[in-house]
């Protein structure tokens, strides 16, 4: 019996992280979830560290599967885009994110920001620019509103076919901000060249702020040369109050990770921001 259990373990171990079962998984239950509503949206708040005022809000998507439970974007992001199902996910999801930072400033919030992130195959599709253009309009939100999240990789992998269209949504207010910047290969000199607004520093970079590690320079120096540009630079996956008194120091303009706020449903997030607004001075 002892022996069944431990076999019946480990097939179940194994059922949970195939990949490709997972995948599979995952991939026949994607379009379900959007007609049932399974998916929503958390709001992590972006703090300016000099004011401690929330300047702005990131939107992450979550999804509670009943029959996968809670799956991590992480997984179920990769699937979608492989899967082009990111387009119409994707397109709810600005949606989404649009509509209820409208709320928010109609709620008395009126300077926050909206930060989305947007997948390859989004920025890929011929109609992406003329999509933000329409989901804007029908918030009833202004172009400097919305920032999109981007990453290296899909600003790299094909620069010709996405710059035209950064250049165009720049043309007319929206911030791009360059994501999880560090982790790729673009250097820094390799930012002139884009039009960009703001630059997000992985959270592995500011991991190494809070030991000893002489890397912790790496961030100072990336400060330095993102607000050298013009850049907004936000720092991500703040946890502790010494990294965030170092980038205070250094100069960086942003913070955002746990140890402000975790990402938050609405009603959370509001409690929050009511909680923030009427506290003088922080
Ligand atoms: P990301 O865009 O780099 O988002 C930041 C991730 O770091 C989020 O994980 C957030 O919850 C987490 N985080 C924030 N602060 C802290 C902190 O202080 N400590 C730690 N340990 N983690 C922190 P999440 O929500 O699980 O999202 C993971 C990734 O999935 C995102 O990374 C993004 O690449 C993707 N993703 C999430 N939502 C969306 C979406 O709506 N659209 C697209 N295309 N991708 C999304
Ligand atoms: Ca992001
Ligand atoms: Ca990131
Ligand atoms: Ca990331």
């Amino acid at each position: 019996a002892k022996s069944a259990g431990k076999g019946s373990y480990v097939v179940f171990e194994s059922w949970l992280t195939d990949s490709f079962s997972e995948r599979m998984r995952i991939e026949n239950r994607l379009y379900a979830a959007m007609e049932n509503n399974e998916f929503h949206l958390v709001y992590q708040p972006q703090v300016d560290p000099a004011g401690k005022r929330v300047t702005g809000l990131e939107a992450l998507v979550r999804w509670n599967s009943p029959e996968l439970g809670q799956v991590s974007p992480v997984r179920f992001i990769k699937v979608a885009e492989d899967t082009h199902f990111i387009i119409p996910l994707g397109a709810w999801i600005l949606e989404e994110a649009c509509r209820y930072l409208k709320s928010l400033h109609d709620k008395g919030f009126p300077e926050l920001t909206m930060s989305v992130n947007i997948s390859m195959p989004q920025l890929l599709q011929t109609d992406f620019y003329e999509l933000v253009l329409e989901t804007l309009a029908s918030s009833g939100l202004s172009p400097k509103d919305l920032e999109l999240e981007l990453t290296e990789t899909v600003l790299l992998k094909s620069y010709d076919h996405v710059l035209p269209k950064l250049a165009a949504l720049r043309g007319i207010q929206v911030k791009i901000a360059l994501d999880d910047f560090g982790t790729g290969y673009s250097s820094l000199s390799y930012l002139t060249n884009l039009p960009i607004t703001t630059l997000k520093i992985d959270k592995s970079f500011i991991d190494l702020l809070s030991t000893d590690d002489p890397q912790g320079s790496l961030v100072e120096e990336i400060i330095r040369i993102g607000r050298r540009m013009n850049l907004t630079v936000v720092a991500e996956g703040v946890e502790t109050r010494d990294q965030l008194d170092r980038l205070t120091e250094q100069g960086c303009d942003r913070i955002q990770g746990y140890y402000f706020s975790r990402p938050l449903p609405p009603e959370e997030l509001e409690v929050f921001l009511a909680g923030w607004s009427s506290t003088p001075g922080a």
